[in-house]
């Protein structure tokens, strides 16, 4: 079967249920359900788990589609994806069947990264797990879960247990101890729960990505190409989305006493047409990062850091626009262009942050690590005063 026809259902059916979901802030159901029977949990998995071996292109395709629907289940659909990716490169030994679950849309995956205590440096988690008579055991406090409560399989990030690097591991729902712990009420992406979670759970080298030690290359070299491409994609959805509904709006428009619509206004043509170009130019680059990924060369860490902040602040000004040459009509929710306005403020704050970005990217321009050193703890001064 075709990607496209795949996704048609997906697509109506998120477009149908996107205002009650962006309304009520309910997790869109009926699209995820769409998307379990569509068969494109697996795009991004291999034939032989029952995926449908798919590219970061496609990614790119289906994910900006669904965001030009519904912002919320793009992003939670992205968060399955951005799943996928580690537990692909590195399955749990534990757990034979999950990438056939993922594949097949029993299992409904996401990211568990960022913690209170680390904020958006979701690279360097503070939990750290303890052994408890004879088992290891860690508590966790995960500051956002897209998919919270809804998802079968959560892979979490948390320190070694001699805090000298960071795991992985894969967590299924019903696990005791992975509570929801609190509420999530957002500007944007209403519908996609990413509540605080506790994962007070215990640990075993069945559910570890890989070997002990192994998280941080994993979501730094693994994680982050398809979660930089896919986010980048939802902007670019929204955007793209916003255009069109302007466009419609600014032609049909009419000032009835100059006999004319809203894009005979010049100040409004040349609006639109920064708009498109925009739209144009960081698709474009958006494109030749996902070739970048699919074929790996010399720049593609430049192309994974670029994309998501060129794309998530491409996507702050293109729907701001839209906003200003609809007027009243945008601001009254007709349009559904403040939707596509709040959904998109969430790129740049997602981690890693556009801000963060323009800074790894900056540093890798100027041959300069991409973290520093930590500091040496200047002690002399305590011996000295011990002394
Ligand atoms: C809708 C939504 C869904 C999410 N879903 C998930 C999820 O499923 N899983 C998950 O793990 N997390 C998720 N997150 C969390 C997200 O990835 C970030 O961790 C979170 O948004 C950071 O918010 P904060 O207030 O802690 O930011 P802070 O870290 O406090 O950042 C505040 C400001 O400091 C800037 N800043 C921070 N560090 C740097 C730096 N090094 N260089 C330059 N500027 C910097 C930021 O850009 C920002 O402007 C989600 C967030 C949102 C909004």
């Amino acid at each position: 079967m075709e990607l496209q026809d795949r996704l048609e259902p997906v697509i109506s059916v998120a477009a149908e249920h996107a205002v009650a979901v962006d309304r009520d802030a309910r997790f869109p159901e009926e699209a995820i359900a769409a998307l379990r029977e569509s068969g494109l949990m697996g795009l991004t998995l291999p034939p032989d788990v029952g995926g449908l071996g798919g590219g970061p292109q496609d990614m790119i395709t289906v994910l900006d589609a669904i965001a030009g629907a519904c912002g919320s289940t793009a992003m939670i659909t992205l968060m399955h994806f951005a799943a996928c990716a580690p537990l692909a490169a590195a399955a749990p030994s534990g757990d034979p069947e999950l990438l056939a679950d993922m594949a097949t849309g029993r299992a409904l995956g996401t990211l568990a990264f960022s913690e209170a205590g680390s904020r958006s440096h979701f690279w360097a988690p503070v939990s750290r797990p303890r052994l408890e008579g004879g088992t290891l055991r860690v508590s966790a406090k995960k500051s956002w879960v897209t998919s919270a409560g809804h998802a079968e399989v959560y892979v979490m990030g948390t320190q070694t247990a001699d805090g000298s690097g960071v795991d992985l591991y894969s967590i299924r729902s019903g696990t005791e101890g992975a509570e929801i712990s609190g509420g999530f009420t957002g500007l944007g992406f209403r519908g996609n729960a990413s509540t605080p979670m506790m994962f007070d759970v215990a640990l075993d080298d069945g559910m570890r990505l890989g070997d002990s030690g192994a998280g941080a290359d994993l979501m730094l070299g693994v994680v982050l190409p398809w979660f930089n491409l896919g986010n980048a994609s939802v902007s670019l959805g929204l955007s793209r989305a916003s255009v069109a509904a302007a466009l419609k709006h600014t032609t049909g428009a009419r000032l009835q006493h100059l006999d004319q619509t809203l894009s005979a206004l010049p100040t409004i043509r040349a609006q639109l047409a920064k708009m498109s170009i925009e739209l144009e130019s960081a698709s474009a680059y958006l494109e030749k990062a996902a070739a970048r990924v699919a074929d790996p060369q010399d720049d593609t860490a430049l192309f994974v850091l670029g994309s998501k902040a060129a794309c998530n602040d491409a996507a702050l000004r293109i729907t701001d626009a839209a906003m200003r040459v609809c007027g009243g009509a945008a601001f009254s929710q007709h349009l559904q262009l403040e939707r596509y306005f709040r959904d998109a403020r969430a790129g740049h704050v997602m981690a890693p942050t556009a801000d963060a970005l323009y800074e790894f990217y900056g540093r890798a321009i100027t041959g300069r690590p991409l973290f520093d050193p930590p500091a040496e703890t200047d002690t002399s001064g305590a011996e000295e005063a011990a002394a």
